[in-house]
C-alpha cells in the first residue's frame, strides 16, 4: 500500500484521502519511509522535518474525523525548492552563505499551500542561488536523476524534479528565471509550468533575477500542476508586481484539454528553436520526439504551422547580461550582518572585511562569475553597451510573440531544452555549455510568458519535454493544449510516463 501511495498522483491522493481510503498520516508516512530509504542515493532533498510533517498530518486528519471544514489540498504533502522562504524551516538557496538561517516568515507561496492544508515534507536541492542547470552548482552536492543516477536532474530546481519523479513528493514548487522549472521538468519525465510573470507571488522567493524569477508547479500530470497554480497563484499586495487579476480556471482548461480535442486551435512552431536552419545543439533525438509529439497535436485536430521568430536567436546573450546584472544587485543583501553565515568576525578586523571574507567563502565560483559579469554590465562605462543593448533586445524578443500570436497563433511550441539529461560532471567546467540548456526556455522568461513543459517521448531512454507557450495571462492554454498532448502521449504509451520509470524500478 505505501509504494501505492508515493506513486498516485495528487488528483487521486486527494480523491482516496476524501474518501477515507488513506489518512493523511498514512501519505506522509509512505513518503517519510520512501525520503528515508531512497534518497540517500538521489540527494534530492536538503532538509526533511518528519516530526512536523507528521505533526500537521495527524492535524488534518483529526479534523476530518471531527467533521470540520478542510483546505482544498488537505494531507496532500508537498515538497518546496529552497529558495522559498519558510517560517522556521531552513532554507540555504542552495548557498553556504544562508547556512544556519532560520526565516521569521512564509513565502507567499508556501502560506498558501499551507493554508489549503498540504504537509510540508521538505525543502529540495537546487542550484546556488537558482543560477545552473543541473543542480551541479549547489554548495551541499549534486542531486541525481531518478532515470539514470549517473545524469543531472535538470536545474535549478534540480531537487524538485528528482523527489517528484523519484517518487519522493508528490509534486514540488520550483521556480524558474531562465527555465529552471521547465528544463528539470523536461529531463526527468515531468510537467513543469512557468506562469504569467507577476502572477505567482515573489513574496518570500530569495531573489534571483526579480524580473524574471517565478515560482510554479513541478508535477506528475498536467491537470496536477494546474491545480497547484490554482492555489499559489492570485493578487499579493506584499508584491509591488503582483497582478491583480484573478487566477484564471487552469484546472478546468486542463480537464478541457484531456478531452483531447485541438480543432481550432492554432499552433506555432519556432523555427529559431529547432526548426530548419536552427538545429545546431539539439541532439537529433530530441528533435525526433518533439516533432513527434508536433505530429500528435495535428492529430489532435490543431492546425500546425510554422513561425518565425528571429530575435529569439539573441535571447542567450541578452539574459546572461540581464538575469547577472539583476543578481549582483539582488545578492548584495548577503552582507555577512543580516543572514547566515559571518566569517572573520573575532574583533580584529573590520565591517568590510568581514563582508569580504563573508562573501568569499560563502558564495560559490557561479554565483562570484554572475556577480563579477552583472557588476560589470552595470557599470558607468559599459552600461548602455551591455546592460542597456540588452534591455532593447529584451523588447524585441517579446515583439516577435505578439506578432506571432497577433497573427492568429494561439500557441507556440518548441523543445524545452536542446538535450536529454547530461552525465553529471560533463559541463561544470563549462560554463557556455551549461548556458546552452536554456536556449529554448529563456525566451518566454525575457517576454514575462507562460510556458509549459510536458513529457513527449524519449531519447536514448531518457525523457524530452514539448514546451507550449502562451500570450500573457493565458496561462490556461497551456494547461489545455498541454493536457491534450498528455493524453496522446499516454494513449500511444499505453500508461503515464512516469509509469514507465516506476516500471523499471
Ligand atoms: N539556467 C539558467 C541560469 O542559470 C536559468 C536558471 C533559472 O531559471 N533559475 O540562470
Amino acid at each position: 500500500m505505501s509504494t501505492e501511495l508515493t506513486h498516485l498522483d495528487v488528483t487521486a491522493l486527494q480523491a482516496a484521502l476524501a474518501a477515507g481510503e488513506t489518512s493523511a498520516v498514512e501519505v506522509t508516512r509512505a513518503h517519510l519511509d520512501a525520503i528515508e530509504s531512497y534518497d540517500g542515493e538521489l540527494s534530492s532533498y536538503l532538509h526533511v522535518d518528519a516530526e512536523t510533517a507528521l505533526a500537521t498530518a495527524t492535524e488534518v486528519d483529526r479534523r476530518r474525523a471531527a467533521g470540520e471544514e478542510l483546505g482544498r489540498l488537505a494531507g496532500v504533502p508537498v515538497a518546496l525548492k529552497d529558495v522559498v522562504v519558510t517560517d522556521g524551516v531552513p532554507t540555504t538557496s542552495g548557498s553556504r552563505i544562508l547556512e544556519g538561517w532560520l526565516p521569521p516568515y512564509d513565502a507567499t507561496v508556501a502560506e498558501r499551500l499551507k493554508a489549503a492544508g498540504t504537509v510540508l515534507l521538505g525543502k529540495t536541492n537546487m542550484d546556488e542561488f537558482a543560477m545552473g542547470s543541473s543542480t551541479e552548482n549547489s554548495a551541499y552536492g549534486p542531486t541525481r536523476n531518478p532515470w539514470d543516477h549517473d545524469r543531472i536532474p535538470g536545474g535549478s530546481s534540480g531537487g524538485s524534479s528528482a523527489a517528484v519523479a523519484g517518487f519522493l513528493a508528490p509534486w514540488a514548487i520550483g521556480t524558474d528565471t531562465g527555465g529552471s522549472i521547465r528544463q528539470p521538468a523536461a529531463v526527468t519525465g515531468l510537467v513543469g509550468h512557468k506562469p504569467t510573470y507577476g502572477s505567482v507571488s515573489r513574496y518570500g522567493l530569495i531573489a534571483f533575477s526579480s524580473s524574471l524569477d517565478q515560482a510554479g508547479p513541478m508535477a506528475r500530470t498536467v491537470a496536477d500542476a494546474a491545480l497547484m497554480h490554482e492555489v499559489i497563484g492570485g493578487h499579493d499586495p506584499r508584491d509591488s508586481t503582483s497582478i491583480d487579476a484573478p487566477a484564471a480556471p487552469y484546472v478546468a482548461a486542463a480537464q478541457q484539454g484531456a478531452q483531447g480535442d485541438l480543432t481550432g486551435t492554432v499552433v506555432g512552431v519556432v523555427r529559431e528553436l529547432g526548426g530548419e536552419g536552427h538545429t545546431e545543439g539539439y541532439e537529433p533525438g530530441v528533435l525526433e520526439a518533439f516533432r513527434a509529439g508536433v505530429e500528435q497535436l495535428r492529430a489532435l485536430g490543431a492546425e500546425v504551422r510554422e513561425v518565425s521568430c528571429p530575435s529569439f536567436d539573441l535571447a542567450l546573450a541578452a539574459y546572461y547580461l540581464i538575469a547577472p546584472s539583476e543578481a549582483s544587485s539582488n545578492l548584495s543583501r548577503f552582507d555577512g550582518v543580516r543572514y547566515g553565515l559571518r566569517v572573520g568576525d573575532d574583533g580584529s578586523r573590520d565591517l568590510d572585511e568581514v563582508m569580504a571574507l563573508t562573501r568569499e567563502q560563502g558564495f560559490g565560483p557561479e554565483v562570484k562569475r554572475r556577480i563579477i559579469l552583472g557588476t560589470y554590465a552595470l557599470s558607468a562605462g559599459y552600461y548602455e553597451a551591455y546592460y542597456g543593448q540588452a534591455q532593447k533586445v529584451r523588447t524585441l524578443i517579446g515583439r516577435d510573440f505578439l506578432t506571432a500570436f497577433g497573427d492568429g497563433v494561439d500557441v507556440l511550441v518548441s523543445p524545452t531544452s536542446p538535450s536529454v539529461a547530461f552525465p553529471i560532471g560533463q559541463r561544470v567546467d563549462d560554463p557556455l555549455a551549461m548556458y546552452a540548456a536554456d536556449l529554448c526556455t529563456l525566451p518566454a522568461s525575457l517576454a514575462g510568458l507562460p510556458a509549459i513543459s510536458v513529457p513527449c517521448g524519449l531519447s536514448e531512454g531518457l525523457p524530452v519535454g514539448l514546451q507550449v507557450m502562451a500570450p500573457a495571462l493565458a496561462d490556461d492554454r497551456c494547461y489545455r493544449v498541454g493536457a491534450a498532448l498528455e493524453v496522446a502521449q499516454d494513449a500511444a504509451r499505453g500508461g503515464t510516463f512516469l509509469g514507465q520509470l516506476a516500471a523499471r524500478a
